[in-house]
């Protein structure tokens, strides 16, 4: 099974998005790249809470 966001990498990790599925969908490089990318949206909002409550 090849990772399906860059059918590069073998897949080691399931979905996250899919918790009812066990099948490994994603490479750990790209669920990296995806908790960087969350971690981000995370940083934002607090900054638009903190800004808001200011
Ligand atoms: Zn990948």
């Amino acid at each position: 099974m090849v990772c399906k966001i860059c059918y590069k990498e073998k897949a080691t990790l399931p979905d996250r998005n899919k918790p009812w599925s066990k099948r490994k969908e994603i490479c750990s490089k790209c669920h990296q790249d995806r908790l960087k990318s969350d971690l981000k949206v995370i940083i934002k909002d607090n900054i638009k809470r903190s800004v808001k409550e200011s």
